[in-house]
């Protein structure tokens, strides 16, 4: 038997058959263009899994099922996604409008826990049997495997670690929420800080680097870096928070690991050495031994290649 994972992002859309030992056997990648509506965009679904099928020469009756992994909150008992800003979406039933396109069943998970799922089975968590997966990009999302398996809490919302409160008062975020840790630790958050400061003399390092285009977190880690001053103070706020955040799940859950992933995860050290500074400072000693914080290393696959592995039943 064979399962299609399906990774739905705002700008592509990441796909991946494999088999049931969950070797990929087949892989592509194309951009989302949600602009163009939702019709247009469940049509590069179905023709992504359909272009799958082919170059493995695999016939779409031999699918036992596709999962498409999605942002934002769904309902998996009728496949819909609620609420996906960056595809522009409310309440699509996604998982029947794909089903009934290609004759397969068709389920959908969100995108965090299907990634979490992939690093726990074949990525920096295969060890792992209660870890949380982290992603720090543009949001801060998140997924709980717990026991080896996923934990979607009693509506599917579980894990949402970017919209856990660190800071009382804090900044406002996009859910309504202030001082969620996405808005102190995302790389938006990250990148409006920088601008924020970029036009001060403390500033200029950021400045200099962002001549051509907006800062962006990339623009501040580049900065620090450097040895920039104030490039430095605002990754080290926001890992700070990064940290607190993961202390209290390690001390919720007794975590064994915390697999960290996404673009913001990418500057590396800094990150990674504040996080388990603040783990080691906020938990009790016996949980912070416990737990090891580890980058992802699954990179950008992981959430396609999670989709697939849900679709074979993977941690259900
Ligand atoms: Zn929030």
């Amino acid at each position: 038997m064979y399962y299609i994972g399906i990774d739905l992002g705002g700008t592509k859309i990441a796909s991946m058959l494999i088999n049931s030992e969950y070797e990929v056997l087949a892989r592509l990648t194309v951009p989302t263009r949600h602009e163009e509506g939702e019709q247009s965009v469940i049509g590069r679904i179905t023709g992504s899994a359909q272009h799958l099928c082919d170059s493995a020469s695999v016939e779409m009756r031999q699918v036992g099922r596709v999962c498409v992994g999605s942002p934002g909150p769904i309902i998996r008992e009728s496949g819909m996604v609620l609420d996906a800003p960056n595809l522009g979406w409310k309440n699509v039933a996604l998982a029947p409008l794909v089903s009934n396109a290609l004759g397969v069943p068709v389920i959908v998970e969100n995108d965090a826990n299907a990634a979490a799922v992939a690093e726990n089975l074949l990525g920096a968590g295969k060890a792992s049997r209660n870890m949380m997966y982290i992603t720090v990009s543009t949001g801060v999302g998140g997924g709980l495997v717990l026991d080896r398996r996923l934990y979607r809490g009693s509506g599917g919302a579980a894990g949402e670690i970017g919209h856990t409160t660190v800071l009382p008062n804090g900044p406002l975020c996009g859910c309504g929420n202030r001082g969620c840790l996405e808005a102190l630790a995302s790389g938006t958050a990250i990148a409006r800080r920088g601008q924020e400061i970029a036009h001060r003399p403390a500033g200029r390092g950021i400045a200099q680097l962002a001549v051509d285009g907006p800062v962006t977190a990339m623009t501040v880690a580049e900065a620090a870096r450097r040895g920039d001053r104030a490039a430095t103070a605002i990754l080290r706020d926001a890992f700070e928070y990064l940290g607190i955040a993961v202390a209290n799940a390690a001390n919720l859950l007794n975590l064994d690991t915390v697999v960290i992933g996404g673009g913001v995860a990418g500057i590396g050290d800094m990150l990674f050495d504040s996080v388990r500074y603040e783990v080691r400072a906020r938990t009790f000693a016996f949980v912070a031994e416990q737990c090891k914080i580890v980058p992802a290393s699954l990179g950008a696959d992981s959430g396609a290649l999670g989709a697939a592995c849900c679709a074979a039943g993977a941690c259900a």
